[in-house]
């Protein structure tokens, strides 16, 4: 049998008298007025109340709370990783078209009946306006949801080219032997789905610790796999301390593969905590993860200055910087970037117009950023920017009166090694470098060299040739590379999303890759 076609889910606009418009303000309304929800554990298919609560807020309105989450403690992972391992002996062993109708399902669920709520979900707990949540918690995670199961189909389709005669060679693709334990971040819900997922649907159970600060959508997102079909105990809901959640799954011998989207730091500590457990576990895990980014757009003389602004602002500033994707270095040649009507004009001009608010008010661009602890680090960053010298041309004003709101900020540095152009900051703010245009090669080689990260970047030229020799100069200097477009916006079946470097395992979210490494491969020779 053969999967239905597989298409990227079609956007919904939220124009003004729109009934999508209508039925998203529905859904924010309602849940506003029902909030703060009360949220379990759910293991093996059951609400676990641990009676340890933590609150998610609203971080456009930070004295109210979207829900009370009850945390996982060492004896619920391990309750957790023991159903998980018996609800696995079936989960593997069904035919995988019955495992890949489930995520189907879950994925038409989302598209259709849930759309709004977990869009709701996503703007009240995550600070999204309308379109962010538009094509994350409903497109995205539609389309990771439906091409997990086309790449499934593909994978297992994979077989050795050759027969001797009177053999018969086979390839089968079984789940790792052991659990997985995906750990997934705050800023896109689709990312959660595809961090749990994509390891589950070839076969593998997982104990999917969600971000604290996105534990309502996600939490709604569990309960749609679960009205799709999912068997109790495949995937494990356990919110809670990443430390705790984290060092009680690798204390088991049979933690089989990491699935992680955060930090760097973060990132680089599991895969310690990991090497110093080798000893106890069956087998090699797996370590797949998309961490941190320092990313780019370099601009040619030969650019299209006003799209070339335009990209740079979409690219920075949706969702107040917070993808890792997102643009925080600019390089312009300063004949494109000084002068009347010249690139810091426009940019300056345009940055002006961009208001921030609350998620119901559909006329915003921006809205507040993630938390306290963001907030904070982002301003200190723009504290620091001007310490070094940076010069704040647009922006760089902040207010957490209400909710955690920071302007778009725009710095120009003389220093193109200055600290904001080299850390991330993970926030609404760009560090832009106007540079000599002899200088272009030099400029290369500093977008190559200035981080250790290598995300996402892209290059604004008309000149064919000068973007040729850019792609082939930032050949390892970003996993998604673009050309003439903001270095944001993957779309999964389109551009398969990874860094390399200091930005992940490269492994590819939305692609056949990222299962490969979450599947155990038995190469089968059968002579008659
Ligand atoms: N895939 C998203 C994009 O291309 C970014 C994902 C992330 O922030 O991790 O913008």
């Amino acid at each position: 049998f053969k999967l239905p076609a597989i298409e990227n889910e079609p956007n919904q606009h939220y124009e003004a008298g729109s009934s999508s418009r209508a039925g998203l303000l529905a859904a924010l309304a309602q849940m506003r007025a029902a909030a703060p929800f009360e949220i379990p554990c759910i293991i093996n298919g059951k609400e676990v109340k641990t009676g340890k609560k933590q609150s998610q807020l609203i971080p456009a309105d930070h004295a109210s709370s979207l829900c009370t989450y009850h945390e996982a403690t060492p004896s619920d992972v391990d309750s957790a990783i023991k159903g998980a391992l018996a609800a696995k002996v079936k989960w593997e062993s069904m035919a995988w078209a019955d495992r890949a109708a489930i995520f189907l399902k879950a994925a038409d669920l989302v598209g259709g009946k849930y759309r709004y709520k977990i869009m709701a979900a996503t703007m009240l707990g995550q600070g999204k306006n309308a379109w962010q949540a538009e094509i994350d918690a409903a497109a995205e995670l539609v389309d990771f949801l439906r091409f997990s199961a086309k790449y499934t189909e593909e994978l297992y389709a994979q077989q050795p080219p050759k027969n001797a005669p009177g053999v018969w060679n086979r390839s089968e693709y079984r789940a790792l032997d052991g659990f997985v334990l995906a750990v997934s971040p705050f800023n896109f819900t689709a990312i959660g789905g595809n961090l749990v997922g994509a390891p589950a649907i070839v076969g593998n159970v997982v104990l999917w610790k969600p971000s604290p600060m996105a534990v309502y959508s996600n939490y709604i997102l569990y309960q749609i796999l679960e009205e799709a079909g999912l068997p109790a105990g495949v995937i494990q809901f356990i919110p809670g301390p990443a430390e705790a959640i984290v060092a009680q799954s690798f204390k088991h011998p049979l933690f089989a593969g990491l699935h992680f989207t955060g930090s760097t730091a973060v990132f680089k500590k599991l895969w310690k905590d990991i090497a110093s457990n080798i000893e106890i576990y069956k087998s090699y895990p797996r370590i797949v993860g998309e961490t941190g980014g320092k990313n780019f757009h370099l601009v040619h003389k030969s650019a299209d200055v006003k799209s070339s602004v335009l990209q740079a602002i979409r690219g920075a500033f949706e969702y107040q910087g917070q993808k890792c994707s997102a643009l925080s270095r600019l390089y312009v040649p300063q004949s494109l970037w000084e002068g009347k009507g010249g690139f810091k004009e426009q940019l300056i001009d345009q940055v002006k117009l961009i208001t921030l608010g609350q998620p119901e008010e559909f006329e915003h661009f921006m809205g507040p950023v993630i938390a306290r602890h963001s907030y904070d680090k982002i301003t200190s960053y723009i504290k620091k920017a001007k310490a070094a010298g940076g010069e704040v041309i647009v922006g760089g004003q902040a207010d957490d009166s209400k909710g955690f709101f920071v302007h778009p900020t725009v710095i120009e540095t003389k220093d193109p090694k200055s600290v904001t152009m080299v850390e991330e900051i993970f926030g609404p703010v760009i560090t832009a470098y106007a540079y000599p245009d002899d200088k272009f090669e030099e400029t290369i080689e500093l977008v190559k060299e200035t981080t250790d990260y290598a995300l996402t970047g892209a290059v604004f030229a008309q000149d064919r040739e000068a973007v040729a020799y850019m792609a082939d100069k930032l050949r390892n200097a970003a996993g998604n590379f673009y050309i003439n477009d903001k270095c944001t916006g993957a779309v999964v079946g389109q551009q398969p999303f990874g860094g390399s470097r200091g930005s992940g395992t490269n492994d590819k979210a939305g692609s056949i890759n990222l299962l490969y490494r979450f599947v155990n491969a038995r190469s089968i020779k059968e002579t008659f």
